[in-house]
């Protein structure tokens, strides 16, 4: 078999095989197919598609690629969630202290800035000394103390998604769903949980575009988990505009702190309550809804999530001193106030193009080897359904350049649009998608 003629087959439109797509997989993982023949597989699964089956052998080459992880030594239901990827998507960070804090398990893998998107593990790197790459065995024990891990793709988990994540990335190869289905799914049934929460963003700032698309994502990745037996549920939730105001990564980490202690934005928050209720319900913690955001309310407001935060930041060899002191978190040089241009109403923000001027900032990977700024980013004084006067800040810059702060003023005055008539709060959940069908919110 030769790889080229792989390629060349599905340019032309047809269907690999089983035996071709392992070949694949198995190839660029042990570094037998170079970056170039990938990139170009990539864009050609871009423009050609796969088909649902092509896409659930992806991702089983994908799981298959490394070691499965057994979470077998760790009590009581493990619940994984993951996100499809989003602008200010600081939910993990979140979500992880308060379901732990109310009672389930939570041991997950994340992942890095993909595109305009950012990643929790880089994130995280915003505490001084803090490891994501720990042992499966330091991983499983972390949740047996204290309910909680988080922890990046280990090179022998789903190593095929871990050098293909990186190649992506920087070749605008993202935004396929048969491709984000296998990355996601081949890596949360490697990491070995038995339920799995998806938070399937659509809108501007998410790789699909449209409700439909994201259904579809969901769909594909739900069946996928669940014929593996794992249970599946998906969110479907808004990504027109950036989630929360911070768009950067230590700037999201302070929002994460913000919102664990009762002052984050409201959509940031929500949504935290509405994907942990889902994974407390699957872990059996709770049995209604209700019930499930009635405890992560309480973890929120007696302060233990909080708490749980802290205790997880020091485990995992971070300065936690940085959780009550923000000023010790990175931060950037350069503060610019970008001021409205007109009076009214904010109708809309262009999340993609936020996202692309946090990257611009260095918030993100323009190549593979490229350094992250972990203080630089975007934070937004106004969001949709807002009143403005001319001359209010709209938004903050925050750089360590002075020659990018030009194009991330430009590009974030075009990312927002003005109405002069009262514009409602848009929805933020849309739907659940589960084995029995999909309910809209
Ligand atoms: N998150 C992932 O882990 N992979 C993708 O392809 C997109 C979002
Ligand atoms: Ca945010």
């Amino acid at each position: 078999m030769r790889m080229y003629d792989i390629i060349l087959k599905k340019r032309q439109g047809n269907v690999l095989t089983k035996e071709e797509i392992q070949y694949f997989v198995d190839g660029y993982t042990k570094g037998i197919i170079p970056d170039y023949q990938a990139s170009a597989f990539m864009m050609t699964l871009f423009f050609q598609k796969m088909t649902r089956e092509e896409t659930v052998i992806l991702t089983e080459a994908m799981m298959n690629s490394g070691d499965i992880l057994d979470l077998s030594p760790i009590k009581g239901i493990k619940v994984d969630k993951h996100s499809t990827g989003g602008v200010g998507d600081t939910t993990t960070l979140i979500l992880g202290p308060m379901v732990a804090a109310a009672g389930a398990p939570v041991a997950k893998m994340s992942g890095r800035g993909l595109g305009h998107t950012g990643g929790t593990i880089d994130k995280l790197e915003s505490f001084k000394g803090f490891r994501t790459d720990i042992s499966q065995e330091e991983f499983i024990e972390n949740v047996n103390k204290i309910k909680l891990a988080l922890a990046s793709q280990t090179g022998d988990l789903a190593p095929a998604d871990k050098k293909l994540y990186a190649l992506r990335d920087v070749t605008a190869t993202v935004d396929n769903l048969s491709l984000i289905a296998g990355s996601i799914m081949s890596k949360k049934l490697a990491a070995g949980a038995d339920a799995i929460v998806l938070d399937v963003k659509t809108g501007s700032g998410a790789f699909m575009k449209t409700l439909d698309d994201s259904i579809e994502l969901a769909k594909t990745m739900m069946d996928i988990g669940s014929g593996m037996g794992r249970e599946t549920i998906a969110i479907i939730s808004n990504m027109e505009q950036p989630l929360g105001r911070a768009v950067g990564n230590a700037l999201e980490v302070v929002e994460a702190i913000e919102t664990l202690k009762g002052k984050g934005p409201e959509d940031l928050y929500e949504l935290c309550l509405v994907l942990g209720a889902q994974m407390l319900m699957l872990a059996k913690v709770a049995k209604t809804e209700l019930e499930a955001r009635e405890k992560l309310q309480q973890v929120i407001l007696d302060g233990s999530a909080l708490e749980k935060f802290k205790e997880f930041v020091d485990l995992q060899g971070g300065d936690a001193r940085a959780v009550d002191n923000t000023k010790l978190l990175p931060n950037a040089k350069f503060i610019i106030e970008v001021k409205s241009p007109q009076d009214g109403f904010i109708k809309h923000i262009e999340a993609e193009e936020v996202g692309m001027s946090a990257l611009i900032l260095g918030a993100g990977r323009e190549t593979k080897n490229s350094k992250i700024d972990l203080g630089v980013g975007i934070y937004l004084s106004k969001k949709v359904g807002e009143a403005v006067k001319k001359g209010e800040t709209l938004a903050i810059i925050h750089s360590n350049d002075e020659e990018k702060i030009e194009t991330a003023k430009n590009s974030l005055l075009n990312a927002y649009r003005f109405s002069q008539e009262k514009v409602n709060i848009p929805n933020l959940i849309y739907a659940l998608v589960t084995k029995e069908g999909v309910v809209s919110y």
